[in-house]
């Protein structure tokens, strides 16, 4: 008895600091910014939230997304290890907070251009199924916005906004840096992970496949890939990753169509051969439960 006492405590004990660990790891992630050249005038802003593009250069700071307001010092301050002055325009991929809480920051000095519905969504409170997100303060709301594609000439280069419709929301916009031949994709691309997709704000899993493929075919050979989460990648860890969102899609569209209930697919080993993109954020059963939805409408 006093034996099994030990195991079980000795086992507590190792669950404890396990968690401890972790939690101390999520705490120093917390403060953790880095930058790092990517191409042509174009960095790589990394740390907690989405990945941030910057583009860098004579005419001064441009900045793809800006993740959370907690971490804009210490963008601020990556940025002033490669060039000093005001971050002159701030591009938001879509609204989620990751990836525009910073506009809380920098919307006091920098025009923030984003698609319409990307302003909509900020200026109002707003629930996914993650919970609810208040709305922003006005200064941190995109005060130019378009509808299908705006182009901003900056450092020397065009960069090309495009919006796609119904993809992770209602309001995604890919940014093309056309001659450092660098492509921020936000969230539309989670690499190499399921990706959430926001179905209470315009997403649909199930159309995400068609979005991908249209991309695919606009990005020149050797382009660097920034996908919203995860490291960057290249046109053939874009081509895997809309192969795999085709061929999920397909499965689980058969599935609903032969009458299989969701917790029937889940209990299936449907995706089994798709089990490491499972691995990330969103796990096989969330993937199947979106595809699901957006299938079904609910
Ligand atoms: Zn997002």
């Amino acid at each position: 008895m006093a034996q099994a006492k030990n195991i079980r405590g000795g086992l507590l004990a190792k669950i404890l600091t396990a968690v401890l660990l972790v939690w101390a790891a999520g705490l120093h992630a917390q403060g953790e910014v880095h930058i790092q050249p990517l191409a042509g005038s174009v960095y790589l802003i990394t740390g907690p939230g989405g990945n941030v593009a910057a583009s860098i250069g004579e005419d001064g700071i441009l900045l793809v997304d800006d993740k959370f307001e907690k971490v804009a010092p210490e963008i601020r301050r990556a940025v002033a290890s490669i060039k000093s002055g005001p971050i002159r325009f701030i591009l938001n991929t879509h609204w989620h907070h990751d990836h525009t809480e910073g506009n809380k920051v920098f919307g006091k000095e920098s025009i923030i251009v984003a698609h319409e519905n990307v302003r909509k969504r900020l200026m109002s409170p707003t629930r996914t199924d993650f919970g609810a997100r208040p709305a922003l303060p006005p200064h941190a709301w995109p005060i130019i916005t378009f509808d299908e594609s705006v182009n901003i000439y900056f450092n020397g280069e065009k960069i090309e906004i495009r919006h796609f419709d119904h993809a992770h929301t209602d309001g995604d916009a890919v940014i093309y840096f056309t001659k450092s031949n660098v492509v921020h994709l936000g969230d539309i691309f989670f690499n190499p992970m399921f990706p959430f997709v926001d179905l209470n704000n315009g997403g649909n899993a199930a159309h995400l496949a068609e979005v991908v493929d249209q991309i695919v075919a606009t990005i020149p050979q050797g382009a660097r890939i920034i996908p919203g989460h995860g490291p960057v990648a290249t046109r053939q860890d874009l081509i895997r990753y809309r192969d795999m969102l085709k061929a999920t899609t397909q499965l689980v569209k058969k599935a609903v169509e032969e009458g299989q209930s969701l917790e029937q697919i889940q209990q299936s080993d449907l995706l089994k051969d798709f089990a490491s993109w499972g691995e990330g954020f969103i796990s096989t059963r969330t993937w199947i439960e979106l595809l699901y939805r957006s299938l079904t409408k609910q």
